[in-house]
């Protein structure tokens, strides 16, 4: 027992991200004393809407794969709210076509077969290679031993099919095989290859499964928006939580989880309060977790050296703009989120800040949650890729900034907003609001190590080095990762993905504790 002791818990849960709230919730249900520990003031973590002025931006998801294990999950915790689900689309505009590629698969395919005539073969190929992967992808969440823990994952294992072996060996060959690799085999147009590996114009760098994933949630599955908001579904699960005597504490950073004997036996707050439990589970993404709340000594030297190398999905800079449209024209928007790039130029050094040879994303967000705009006016959201090291020298504390720094952000944004009325003519004219955040944001208002938005790193060599799919066990005994960090690859999209951990968590703590439930 340490001295200065505030309370003792059955389970802690760090952070209220979806994942942490999921797992807490779960827990609530059925387990005496849960408490939340949150860094900063406000509940859902990355998924947070903000205001400015009279309009709502969100931080982070747009939109999510996956509804119905996301309605699956919430059935779990006793959640029957009715809310509807509204289908995303997602539109490419480059210098060589233009396409709504959140079409079915199969009407994909014949699409492209109109615009590339000369690649019909490669085409047919590709799609029925993939096609191939994306067929045992469905449901996989329910049948393969590595999507699953505890329990369930045993059972799994002792029943496999033979033909869920086959699918399984499968998945592990084209898992080491990059998509590239397969796209120049098929086809001889680099814009094209470009296109079907990267759902954009980049080089693709994804293994064929990763790229067999992203095609299966974004024209199998589709991405969707709930009609209450991503953000109302975390306030629903944070509810429940209470109502179950969830308890909950923000503004209440922890610094550090305490380790005994390699088990994890509590936390030490920023204001050094000491909170003891039987169970860590953490939510603040795995980088933040091993390299900033544990001492390093209570960590497998090969365990703290892969994490440190792994490196994670990078971030992004965004322009947050609440506008009048009446003078703005639509006429090339046909979907809710349009990926764009005014020229291509492949060879050379990437200028990062070219915004013209780079893809951007707009996003028509009041068309998602008209409520986020006053009537008659909307928002919109510019977002394009950045590497966190571009902005990392003007930072000099937490939330504290070099001189010039929301002028180089204005000076960036005006840029990004040039680019985009290519697409969008008369927006530079027609903004109300502005804010712009930029990886630092992400970092120090998102909490996320060096502002990383998606995960682990989607690179063939990337994840192969994680020990499995699921990295919600850890080498320190009654210590959970739950979020979109606990799984290797975002198999289910973000959202879904934080949750799904956030609930296998929270079924391995019941199943090794039978002593906590309640009766
Ligand atoms: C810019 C951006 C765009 C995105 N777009 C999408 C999208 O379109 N679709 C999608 O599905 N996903 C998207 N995501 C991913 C999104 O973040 C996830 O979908 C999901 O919200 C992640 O939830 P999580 O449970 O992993 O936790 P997070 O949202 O990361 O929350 C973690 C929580 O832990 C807290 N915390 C961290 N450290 C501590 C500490 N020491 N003490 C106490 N609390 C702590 C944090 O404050 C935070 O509340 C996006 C993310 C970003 C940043």
């Amino acid at each position: 027992m340490y001295s200065g002791v505030y309370g003792m818990y059955d389970v802690i849960v760090i952070g209220s991200g979806i994942g942490g709230l999921t797992c807490a919730a779960k827990l609530a249900k059925n387990v005496n004393k849960v408490m939340i520990l949150e860094k900063i003031h406000h509940i859902g973590g990355t998924s947070h809407i903000f205001k400015r002025g009279s309009y709502y931006f969100p931080m982070g998801g747009l939109s999510f794969s996956s509804p119905d294990t996301v309605l699956n999950l919430l059935g779990e915790l006793g959640i029957q709210e009715k809310f509807k689900f509204y289908r995303n689309h997602f539109q490419l505009i480059t210098p060589d076509f233009d396409i709504i590629y959140s079409q079915p698969f199969q009407e994909l395919r014949k699409n492209l077969k109109k615009i590339f005539e000369d690649e019909k073969d490669g085409i047919d190929s590709f799609f029925t290679e993939i096609k191939r992967i994306m067929d045992i992808l469905d449901n996989i969440e329910h049948w393969h031993p590595d999507y699953l823990i505890g329990e369930k994952k045993e059972h799994t294992l002792k029943n496999l099919s033979s033909t869920h072996n086959e699918e399984i060996e499968l998945l592990e060959k084209y898992s080491q095989i990059p998509s590239k690799q397969i796209l120049e085999k098929n086809l001889s147009k680099k814009i094209l290859r470009n296109f079907l590996g990267s759902q954009g114009t980049y080089e693709p760098k994804m293994s064929m499964v990763l790229l067999a994933i992203m095609w299966c949630l974004m024209s199998e599955k589709g991405i969707w928006f709930p009609s209450c908001g991503i953000h109302g579904i975390n306030e629903l699960v944070y509810e429940t939580f209470l109502n179950y005597n969830g308890e909950a504490k923000l503004l209440t950073p922890v610094k550090e989880i305490l380790i005994e004997n390699n088990q994890a036996i509590g936390v030490r707050t920023s204001k050094n309060e000491i909170f003891e439990a039987n169970w860590i589970i953490s939510n603040a993404d795995y980088k933040k977790t091993f390299l900033e709340l544990i001492d390093p000594q209570n960590i497998p030297e090969q365990y703290l050296s892969m994490i440190r190398i792994v490196p994670y999905f990078g971030s992004e800079l965004c322009v947050y703009l609440g506008v009048n449209p009446e003078n703005i024209d639509f006429s090339k928007v046909r979907a809710q989120h349009i990926f764009c790039r005014e020229e291509i130029k492949l060879s050379g050094h990437l200028n990062l800040e070219d915004f013209s040879n780079r893809e951007i994303e707009i996003c028509i967000w009041s068309k998602n949650y008209p409520d986020s705009a006053p009537p008659a006016k909307a928002t919109i959201l510019l977002r394009v890729g950045f590497p966190y090291d571009h902005f990392s020298d003007w930072k000099i504390g937490e939330k504290k900034r070099k001189e010039g720094y929301w002028d180089y952000k204005k000076r960036l944004a005006g840029q990004l907003i040039k680019a985009a009325e290519t697409v969008l003519p008369g927006l530079s004219s027609s903004i109300e609001v502005m804010d712009v955040a930029t990886p630092l944001t992400y970092e120090d208002w998102g909490q996320r190590f060096r502002g990383s938005i998606a995960g682990w790193s989607w690179k063939v060599e990337g994840s192969q080095k994680l020990p499995g799919k699921l990295l919600i066990e850890t080498p320190i005994n009654n210590l959970l990762m739950v979020g979109m960090y606990a799984a290797s690859e975002l198999f289910l999209g973000g959202y879904p993905t934080a949750m799904y951990t956030g609930s296998l968590a929270a079924d391995l703590v019941l199943e090794k504790s039978s002593t906590l439930k309640r009766n």
